[in-house]
């Protein structure tokens, strides 16, 4: 039996605010918001994370969260939403039952998510090619 919290909210055993549930999600208002309103879609079954999820769990997860972020956009009345989920713990994962965060984002919420840099020369070349040897 896996100890996750997010496997115990979707089971009932802890409480969370649920706004949405199907037979494959269920998404409900993370318990610190970057914004009122931001909220997690998580699959019902267990899986680690994006890249290790099976690709039927993927769709059905990621249409609920279309559903989700449409809702979420018009129930705050943001601007905008990131929709955005962070894989292993380097990247910030700290819940390991992938969910997918929706954010509300204002005019001016001063919120930046990364700096960005360029490439040097032929960098970007090189880079693109690596990438597609593993596809
Ligand atoms: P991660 O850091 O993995 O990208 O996101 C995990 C998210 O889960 C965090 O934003 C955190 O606030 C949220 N979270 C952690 N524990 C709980 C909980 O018990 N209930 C709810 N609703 N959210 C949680
Ligand atoms: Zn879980």
């Amino acid at each position: 039996m896996i100890d996750c919290i997010f496997c115990k909210i979707i089971a009932g055993e802890l409480p969370s605010w649920k706004v949405y549930e199907d037979d494959h999600a269920v998404a409900f208002l993370d318990i610190h918001p970057v914004h009122e309103g931001h909220t997690l879609v998580v699959p019902k079954k267990h899986c680690t994370d994006f890249v290790s999820a099976d690709e039927n769990c993927l769709r059905s997860v990621i249409v609920a969260t279309q559903k989700v972020a449409r809702a979420v956009l018009a129930a705050t009345e943001a601007g905008g939403v990131n929709i955005t989920t962070a894989n292993g713990s380097v990247a910030g994962q700290s819940v390991f039952h992938l969910h997918w965060h929706v954010m509300p984002r204002f005019e001016n919420d001063g919120f930046r998510l990364w700096p960005q840099s360029t490439y040097a020369d032929t960098g970007v070349e090189l880079m693109a090619s690596e990438i597609k040897k593993w596809i």
